[in-house]
């Protein structure tokens, strides 16, 4: 998290949060998951939309994804955020 400069940044799990990639429907209590998924999605969707209104920047990794190009990637947001911020405070 980067308060000042308003960028968040959550590194979500790729069998709790419904990876595109590494999600694998469960064989025991299919439902059960797909119903826990499918919610932890519609929170994380919900929180983006309120940080967005908010004025935040979300950035949002996979754990499956390379710690190096994550890191790049939020590093060129913070760098941006950091153009974009007031002088005046
Ligand atoms: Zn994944």
């Amino acid at each position: 998290m980067f308060p000042r400069l308003k960028v968040a940044v959550y590194l979500d799990g790729c069998f709790w949060h419904g990876c595109p990639e590494h999600h694998s429907v469960s064989k025991t209590n299919a439902q059960f998951w797909a119903t826990k998924v499918a919610n932890n999605r519609a929170r994380d969707e919900d929180t983006n939309q309120r940080l967005e209104e908010a004025g935040w920047t979300v950035i949002r990794v996979w754990e499956h994804e390379d710690p190096a190009v994550a890191a790049a990637e939020i590093k060129a947001v913070v760098e941006k955020a950091k153009r974009h911020r007031p002088k005046n405070r």
